[in-house]
């Protein structure tokens, strides 16, 4: 966004107050299960008038770099961020991790890993669907194939394709959901070694989309183990919720984060921009990057696979 533009002055004249939308710190890319290239992601961001945006894929870093040379040259400030499957207390949660060193050799070995494991799972739910009387043309799974993180919403996408369902939503609801029979088990690391896999990249480590499930206790325990943030501004966040998530954050002293998890087109409270936070929010993340590393937490260091309904699974 250019210059002086009423939208922009506004973001830097805010940041001593609470105005949302500055800088939206959780968006999908091609990278991962979102639909816009990391460039169409910056192109969008300005042309909401944000002045930095976060592009965080599943278990990838790989759309950094393009958003980073797409945004080369404008006042739009891209964030090195990532989103990270997890579990604590057998539930499974995301990790957000934002500022991170893109070339970390530990935290790329983990994605590498994560990945893996995402691309085995798709082939045995493309091997369900066919249990289940569903297939594609192989042209059709190899376009979706050749993404880095591999997802169901790769899936969903094609059920949609193939007129098996009208769109996202059904899709998930009739055949991938957890708890239908087509979904395969997930890999998810323990809470403790993502966050020390974000913090130990120079990163931040936040819970993302935490809904009902962020309870004050659950947070502290988090906090145990390194976290230090909270997604609070969230589309599927009613305000009385973000209001309670905001004071469990300013209790334990957690920094807050906000963003519209927009995986594509079509959704308009989950565009672009929808969600975020302002500039002061900000900063006292990025004050935050490059703390202390943390220790691996070792209570349960092997990453787990189950088939247990989650609340929290992405769409
Ligand atoms: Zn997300
Ligand atoms: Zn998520």
């Amino acid at each position: 966004m250019p210059r002086g533009q009423p939208f922009t002055a506004l973001c830097r004249s805010s940041a001593r107050r609470v105005v949302h939308g500055c800088a939206d710190l959780h968006v999908h890319s091609t990278f991962s299960d979102g639909v816009y290239t990391p460039a169409e992601i910056v192109s969008l961001a300005r042309r909401s008038g944000l002045a930095a945006v976060a592009v965080t894929d599943h278990d990838t870093l790989d759309g950094v770099a393009p958003a980073l040379a797409a945004a080369r040259g404008t006042d739009l400030e891209v964030i090195p961020a990532l989103e990270i499957t997890a579990e604590h207390d057998s539930r499974e949660l995301h990790l957000l991790g934002y500022f991170v060193r893109t070339d970390d050799g530990p935290l790329q070995a983990a994605l590498e890993r994560l990945r893996a494991h995402r691309a085995g799972r798709f082939w045995e739910m493309v091997e369900r669907l066919r249990g289940a009387g569903v297939s594609f043309a192989q042209e059709e799974l190899a376009s979706h194939a050749r993404s880095g993180s591999l997802g169901r919403r790769h899936l969903a996408a094609l059920l949609v394709q193939s007129g098996r369902a009208h769109n996202v939503q059904e899709a998930f609801a009739r055949y991938l959901s957890d708890r239908g029979r087509v979904a395969a088990p997930k890999l998810r690391l323990p809470a403790g070694e993502a966050i020390a896999l974000i913090v130990n990249a120079g990163g931040v480590a936040a819970w993302a989309h935490p809904a009902y499930h962020g309870t004050k206790e659950r947070l502290a325990e988090l906090r145990a183990l390194g976290l230090q943030a909270v997604e609070v501004a969230y589309p599927g966040h009613r305000p009385a919720l973000e209001r309670e998530l905001r004071r469990h954050a300013a209790e334990l002293g957690l920094a807050v984060t906000g963003g519209s998890d927009c995986h594509g087109p079509g959704v308009p409270r989950r565009a672009i921009g929808a969600s975020g936070v302002n500039a002061e929010e900000l900063e006292r993340l990025r004050s935050l990057a490059g703390g202390p590393p943390v220790r691996r937490c070792s209570l349960n260091p092997e990453p787990t696979t189950t088939a247990q309904p989650s609340p929290l699974a992405p769409i």
